[in-house]
């Protein structure tokens, strides 16, 4: 196990421990943010006949021909199925099938009808006009979307308009968060004298939530290093990832590193040079991930920004990292070499100013920011307009 190890280094050994999730094949309705772990092709011309864009009249345009006679209707949905003969012309509504014989469709607002006749008024129109063709979205059997696709709401639309209704991604992880210490309550029971509102568990879930990861477990537990060790193997049989928080320092009550030893969980680093989120621990069993955060609210929602985002991201096969710019510092700081501070900040748009209440045990300024603002391990003076990596927060 590595310990007191620079930023970069546990962002390198997290990378190095991840194998990810074997695909699986879901409905398209569950996809939405999963990348696609095949090729997906259409099974159809798209559209599948010749259709109409507009609501008007189709018919086989001829070059100077003005009048044109009436003849029967195509709504969207009818399956009439006929051959429109040269001279006339069809009452056509949007998304109409346009029947073989007709290659143009004349906008309504451009035609007069006068006695069964059609009169055009429009002397723009071209042969083809307001006619979609077959296939000329996408054509059976080409490429629609290729492995790697992230499906956001359009590419979701996009299959479905070809009649897909299951796709193999790659999955979520299925997540367990285990919360530690004797001193946690639930919120919306009365606070006893000594006691802590848990609110870890429910920032963890949220974290998760805006990465529409839903299917999470949340385990409570007191100090106690058989409680512990029994909750962390009954999250292991079934978790791709574990969160847990608190107990991961020194302290006579602090029992993670002894339930990672239990569990056979291999330790693979505690400690990194940071502020906030220095005793984080990491380890393995398998291909499982288990993260001990640090207790204090604040340290558990940066590690989980800098560390859990990026580990998820390769489990899914999806670059979900935090987005990251440089931009100038509002105001002077200084700072202690030894550490990298991330800071909780505000970016307005062109610079950045931290936020007043950086201890960890504090989320109102947590709250208040946008933004942690990246100030490296070894140097210590920053000044007004100094230019500073800042990680924007997932809102
Ligand atoms: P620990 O890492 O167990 O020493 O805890 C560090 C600090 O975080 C202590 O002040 C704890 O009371 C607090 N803490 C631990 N777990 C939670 C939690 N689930 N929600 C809120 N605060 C917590
Ligand atoms: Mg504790």
């Amino acid at each position: 196990m590595e310990t007191m190890i620079h930023v970069q280094r546990a962002k390198e050994l997290i990378a190095d421990s991840i194998k990810p999730l074997d695909p699986l094949t879901v409905q398209l309705t569950d996809a939405t943010g999963l990348v696609l772990a095949e090729d997906v092709f259409s099974q159809y011309d798209i559209p599948a006949y010749p259709q109409s864009s507009m609501d008007g009249y189709a018919f086989a345009f001829e070059e100077g021909k003005l009048t044109y006679v009436l003849d029967g209707e195509m709504a969207a949905g009818s399956n009439h199925q006929f051959q429109l003969k040269p001279g006339f012309a069809v009452r056509i509504f949007t998304g109409a099938a346009v029947p073989p014989g007709a290659d143009t469709v004349l906008m309504q607002e451009k035609a007069a009808i006068q006695d069964g006749l059609l009169q055009l008024t429009d002397l723009q129109l071209k042969k083809g006009d307001n006619l979609r063709q077959a296939g000329s979205e996408i054509q059976k059997g080409a490429k629609a979307l290729s492995k790697g696709h992230l499906l956001n709401a359009s590419s979701i639309g996009f299959l479905a308009g070809m009649g897909i209704s299951s796709v193999k991604v790659y999955p979520k992880p299925r997540v367990a968060i285990l919360v530690t210490g004797n001193e946690l309550q639930m919120p919306g029971k009365p606070l006893e004298y000594g006691q802590v509102y848990d609110s870890n568990s429910l920032t963890l879930k949220a974290c998760l939530s805006q990465l529409h990861i839903n299917d999470v477990d949340i385990f409570t537990c007191g100090d106690d290093l058989f409680q512990l060790q029994s909750t962390l193997e009954k999250a292991l049989q079934y978790a791709d990832l574990i969160l847990m928080t608190g107990g991961v320092s020194v302290g006579d009550y602090d029992f993670t590193m002894d339930a990672f030893e239990s569990c056979g969980v291999r330790k693979v680093f505690h400690k990194v040079r940071q502020k906030p989120g220095k005793p984080l621990l990491f380890g393995t069993r398998d291909e499982k991930l288990v993260f001990g955060l640090p207790g204090n609210p604040a340290s558990v929602l940066t590690c989980f920004y800098q560390y859990v985002i990026p580990a998820i991201g390769e489990m899914m096969h999806s670059p979900t990292a935090i987005a990251c710019m440089q931009v100038p510092l509002e105001h002077d700081h200084q700072k202690p070499a030894g550490l990298t501070h991330f800071l909780k900040a505000w970016y307005n748009g062109q610079t950045v100013s931290l936020q007043k209440g950086q201890e960890s045990y504090k989320l109102s300024s947590y709250a208040a920011a946008n933004c942690l603002a990246v100030f490296p391990e070894t140097e210590t003076t920053f000044y007004n307009g100094h230019l500073i990596e800042i990680h924007l927060l997932p809102k």
